[in-house]
């Protein structure tokens, strides 16, 4: 009988014990089969196989733009290069227009309710369906001229090829589209909408352009995925090929053009001055203006009914974009990058100034400078900001980008700063995804996780203490701290996040300056990153290879690092629960027993303390002849005998021994526990007795055997009065309240609130008014 309840016991507290260890086990287990294994096209190292392969598309393109109806017609002839190993039988092509078809999945499966209220940004989207949006095929042909088959599916398109496409060789197709460009600040809410589109200022009866995803493109075939045929929803942005780019564009005589590449007729369609200033622009140290304000409010009455072809080349990009318009402010600075020329430039209608003029091209060449040095050198020749009806989106050497002044000219702190992180942001685009080429469509991460965390560090380089927005790791706590249920790990793909820019933008930004600052530092951090950038340069990386890589190139196993941070959602909160002080008992009577003695002593009972009043006189102080040994013993009292066993006691021990002993060490036993989940360094300040102070950093993995409760011992030579977790607010501690022992009280101030009805002035407005000055007017 007495065995078996034995044997019970024993299983259970295996299990128990079993069940302790997958837990504890679970938050530094390898990543194992959650990455995929590793071939001979990705290696376990993180860097390209040998037989890495990827697909090549080359355009060219005769495009026209309808400054009257805005609509832009096309026809393009793709010469699409097989490098896979396999035969295809068809092609598939992106149609991204198409998420403007009121029938699309975007629009359908975008969910709505209809309130008393509703905002112009839900009413845009309802309105969709009046906007007559997709593509319009004309036709697909091949070489010869002969249709071809095709099959339109949503966003995208299948082209069924007459003969297999064999491994190595190319096929060469045409295809002639149209569509209208919609007004991007009507159809606010729409899928999609964010990225392109037009704006219409009717004070001047002017549009102005922002075109993208405008062409068929080639969908991307990988080693991967095969075709990827992730429809379009409108956030997971795109992935493409690289290839080579020819694009004539035809557009009214009057407007200004900038778009992906280098312009190849500057003659026919810049003047001779616009030229001229072009020249200067090469070597001068602040931007020259091409088009200058005078030049472009003249366009704007202009009107011509003539038209001009820009003619552009592309080499070795993914993609080609364009902004056009009469109001374009054009200016332009050269800068040598690594030896090679890059010009940077902006355009921008005046609605923009004096922000754009002051900022925009110095954003751009800040952005190419401190870019290149962390990453790859940057290898195109030109870099382009354009100002827009659109926020922020990318495209290779050419973005656009919101940030506009008051009417009066003035504007606050958060515009300013707001205008210059966007063009640091989306010029950044160039290096994630345009040049090291990651799946958008899937892992919205991979480009803007790691183009906001370079940003971050660019934005610190522009100015001392620059407010950024994100990269700190405090600022993501907000995030962190929400229910459970509300969050999605970053490794998720990018149409089911529900807040895009915490998970995809904000997060892994966070996670990787936590990385580079308190995990690896700044050294073994750089290098790996640099690393993965050169190795996927021009090539196509998936998450496995950015984590093997910096494993590989650090030297440091980081699995629970992207197990905690990109495949969790738990927080960072390590609680100090409590601090006992110990010092080390010297034997030594002399020494040891008057300490005892003053502790005994040390604080009377409320009892102790009356009774000394209350009683005046006990039995034994009445009867004397009652006392005995034990009422004169000195419990203290230092004797021959204490002192000979101290000596005994001392002879046995080592030198070091010794020399601990009288040391006079302080030793603190520390419990932690981690009420967050998520497995962090442990980093403390101690604040000594004599105002100094040290900080101790202990390595995540002091939770490997137990990542709920580690108590860890630390000693010192002087006596700690304050013990703090997390001093430098590097982890994105969630509850900092229980980081102090002993525990501090934060003062807080509060300000009683009053309701306010106007919408303050901004302070360049307030420092106008008390100057008595007038705003100027544009
Ligand atoms: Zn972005």
């Amino acid at each position: 009988m007495k065995k078996v309840i034995l044997a019970a016991a024993l299983l259970a507290s295996t299990a128990g014990m079993a069940q302790r260890f997958e837990e504890n086990r679970s938050k530094f287990e390898q990543l194992g089969t959650l990455l995929p294994t590793p071939n001979t096209y990705r290696t376990a190292s993180g860097a390209p196989g040998h037989d890495y392969w990827q697909q090549r598309a080359d355009y060219d393109m005769q495009i026209e733009l309808n400054d009257e109806k805005q609509q832009i017609t096309g026809t393009e002839t793709i010469t699409y290069f097989n490098n896979s190993p396999d035969e295809l039988g068809y092609l598939w092509l992106q149609l991204e227009q198409n998420i403007f078809d009121k029938n699309s999945t975007a629009n359908l499966t975008k969910t709505s309710a209809m309130e008393e209220k509703v905002s112009m940004y839900q009413l845009g989207f309802m309105t969709l369906e009046q906007f007559d949006g997709g593509y319009k095929i004309k036709y697909v042909k091949d070489k010869a001229g002969n249709a071809l088959k095709y099959t339109v599916n949503g966003t995208m398109m299948r082209i069924d090829l007459p003969h297999a496409l064999k491994s190595k060789g190319s096929f060469s197709f045409s295809i002639a589209w149209s569509y209208n460009i919609h007004d991007h600040n009507k159809l606010a809410g729409a899928p999609g909408n964010g990225r392109m589109g037009y704006e219409y200022f009717a004070k001047d009866n002017n549009y102005l352009y922002e075109i993208a995803q405008f062409f068929p493109r080639m969908a991307v075939y990988d080693d991967v995925y095969g075709w990827q045929h992730k429809q379009f929803l409108g956030n997971g942005e795109f992935t493409l090929p690289f290839g080579n780019y020819k694009a004539s564009i035809t557009v009214p005589a009057d407007h200004i053009l900038g778009a992906t590449g280098v312009l190849q007729n500057p003659n026919e369609v810049l003047t001779a001055t616009q030229i001229s200033r072009l020249q200067k622009a090469k070597t001068a140290k602040t931007p020259v203006v091409i088009v200058t304000q005078e030049e472009a409010e003249a366009n704007e009455k202009d009107k011509s009914t003539t038209k001009k072809t820009w003619k552009f080349a592309a080499q070795n990009v993914r993609d080609f974009a364009f902004a056009t318009s009469r109001k374009f402010i054009w200016d332009a600075m050269q800068i040598t990058q690594d030896g090679k020329p890059v010009m940077c430039m902006s355009y921008y209608p005046k609605e923009g100034n004096p922000l754009w003029g002051k900022y925009s091209t110095q954003a751009v060449a800040h952005t190419i400078r401190t870019y290149s040095k962390r990453t790859v050198s940057y290898p195109y020749p030109v870099a382009i900001s354009v100002h827009g009806p659109v926020g922020g989106m990318e495209y290779p050497m050419i973005c656009f980008n919101g940030g506009r002044p008051e009417a009066d000219g003035t504007y606050s702190e958060q515009t300013k700063y707001g205008l210059i992180s966007v063009i640091i942001h989306e010029v950044g685009h160039n290096f994630f995804p345009m040049i090291i080429n990651s799946d958008e469509r899937q892992w919205t991460w991979m480009d803007e996780g790691l183009n906001t965390f370079c940003q971050y560090l660019s934005e610190q380089e522009w100015q001392r203490e620059y407010p950024s927005r994100r990269g700190e790791a405090y600022k993501i706590v907000p995030y962190m701290s929400m229910e459970q249920n509300k969050l999605e790990p970053i490794m998720t793909n990018s149409e089911q996040v529900s807040q895009l820019g915490n998970n995809a933008y904000a997060k892994p930004s966070t996670a990787l300056n936590i990385l580079r600052e308190t995990i690896l530092g700044r050294d073994l951090f750089d290098y790996a990153f640099k690393q993965y950038a050169t190795r996927w340069a021009f090539k196509s990386p998936q998450p496995a290879d950015f984590f093997r890589t910096m494993e590989d190139a650090s030297g440091v196993d980081l699995d629970w690092f992207w197990r905690g941070w990109f495949y969790g959602t738990e927080p960072v909160d390590i609680a100090l629960e409590d601090v006992k002080a110990f010092n080390a008992d010297t034997q030594n009577p002399e020494k040891e027993n008057p300490i005892s003695k003053a502790q005994a002593n040390e604080q009377k009972t409320i009892s102790q303390i009356r009774n000394e009043k209350d009683i005046q006189k006990t039995l034994v102080d009445e009867n004397p002849e009652l006392k005995d040994f034990y009422n004169s013993y000195d419990r203290y009292a230092v004797t021959p005998q204490s002192k000979s066993r101290y000596e005994q006691y001392q002879a046995s021990l080592s030198d070091e021994e010794k020399k601990l002993l009288a040391s006079g060490e302080n030793f603190y036993s520390l419990k932690l526990k981690n009420n967050g989940g998520l497995v962090m360094p442990v980093i403390l300040k101690l604040d000594f007795e004599d105002g100094t102070n040290e900080i101790v950093r202990i390595p995540a993995e002091i939770w490997r055997m137990n990542n709920k409760e580690v108590s860890k011992v630390i000693h010192t030579s002087k006596k700690v009065v304050q013990f703090t977790l997390d001093p430098f607010q590097e982890t994105a501690d969630i509850d900092t309240d229980n980081n102090a022992f002993p525990s501090k009280a934060a003062p807080t101030r509060f300000q009683l609130f009053k309701q306010q009805n106007r919408r303050p002035a901004n302070p360049m407005q307030e420092a106008q008014q008390t100057q008595g000055g007038q705003p100027s007017n544009r």
